[in-house]
């Protein structure tokens, strides 16, 4: 079965330098239709720099190095005007912060009535009422007031709700939902998973989730694609991963989730050490400089993506190829 999106040696450099470095290196993975894909890494690993280049919304000055396929069609070879139909018709985004995908100046009627302007089959009235629908179905009661109000006349939760609404007036074929819990509380975060949970149910399609938390992506996802300071350093389906992580930063970051701590507390262990910028990479593995089990090898040479099992992968000099 094609995948719903292939990457292949996917680079990103947010400038049109060619000697610019690349905040993205390599990244090569797929997201097959009804998947789940969790893509999980701290703050600065390139989580929503791959995302923007999915959707095709990365900044005018970026530029994307290596293949993106959607529904076996490369994105590159696609005129402008081919991208911006299949961006509108067929992936949606979920912001961290819905006011990013939210007009905070235009009625949620008006937007959600616009996002649907690829529905040239239906009138505005069924657009209207497609809408009304939509809200109810993600649990907002009084779907006709909510219609007539502004976002920031909103809560962050129901303005959550009403980026999903928006996101699957659409149909899409891509999901893309980039930190969508972030700014809630738990309780409403905990809503928000089951709602974007079903919406995988109702899409003919795939979901990407972007988290830095583990928890939901062993409640959420399918397969998971570890990145570190722009590199994929693991993937592979979840379960296995969490069993039997490979990558000393896979090893580390379960280490830092509340979920797998007997007693969880407000001080979460954190790695020590920050993410190094894309201009600044060490020479060897670029984990090197903070991995507890490095070794001189580590610190001059690249390690390769290694297969650990049939469907999985990580780039590590201490792990051996079992697959
Ligand atoms: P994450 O979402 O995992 O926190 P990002 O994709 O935001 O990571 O960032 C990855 C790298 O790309 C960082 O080094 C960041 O500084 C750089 N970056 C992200 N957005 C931009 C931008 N608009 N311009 C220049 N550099 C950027
Ligand atoms: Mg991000």
């Amino acid at each position: 079965m094609t995948a719903v999106l292939s990457l292949r040696d996917v680079g990103i450099r947010y400038s049109p330098d060619p000697r610019a470095p690349l905040a993205v290196r390599n990244v090569t993975l797929d997201v097959r239709q009804g998947e789940t894909l969790g893509l999980v890494g701290e703050s600065g690993s390139g989580k929503s720099s791959l995302a923007a280049a999915m959707a095709g919304l990365l900044p005018r000055q970026a530029t994307t190095v290596g293949q993106v396929q959607f529904d076996g069609q490369d994105m590159a070879a696609m005129d402008a005007r081919a991208q911006r139909r299949l961006r509108g018709a067929k992936i949606a985004t979920i912001a961290q912060d819905p006011f990013t995908s939210l007009n905070p100046v235009v009625r949620i009627g008006r937007q959600l009535v616009e996002f649907q302007h690829w529905r040239t089959d239906l009138n505005a009235t069924a657009r209207w009422r497609r809408a009304v629908e939509m809200l109810a179905r993600v649990g907002l009661s009084d779907p006709d007031i909510r219609m007539k109000q502004f976002p920031h006349q909103l809560s962050g939760g129901i303005r959550q709700r009403v980026a999903i609404a928006a996101a699957l007036l659409v149909n899409p074929r891509l999901l893309i939902a980039d930190e969508p819990t972030t700014a809630l509380d738990a309780t409403t975060e905990d809503q928000i998973i089951e709602l974007i949970r079903a919406a995988r149910a109702q899409i003919e399609g795939a979901v990407v989730f972007i988290t830095h938390d583990m928890g939901v992506v062993r409640r959420l996802c399918d397969k998971m694609a570890v990145l570190y300071a722009g590199e994929l350093v693991e993937a592979g389906p979840v379960d296995q991963v969490f069993a039997d992580p490979r990558h000393p930063y896979t090893r580390a970051l379960l280490a830092c989730d509340p979920a797998g701590i007997e007693e969880p507390s407000r001080n979460l262990p954190t790695i020590p050490g920050v993410v190094p910028p894309p201009g600044a990479l060490p020479p060897g593995c670029i984990f090197a400089p903070r991995c507890p089990a490095a070794r001189a090898v580590c610190q001059t040479e690249k390690p390769p993506r290694l297969p650990v099992a049939p469907g999985r992968a990580a780039a590590c000099h201490l792990i051996e190829a079992t697959a």
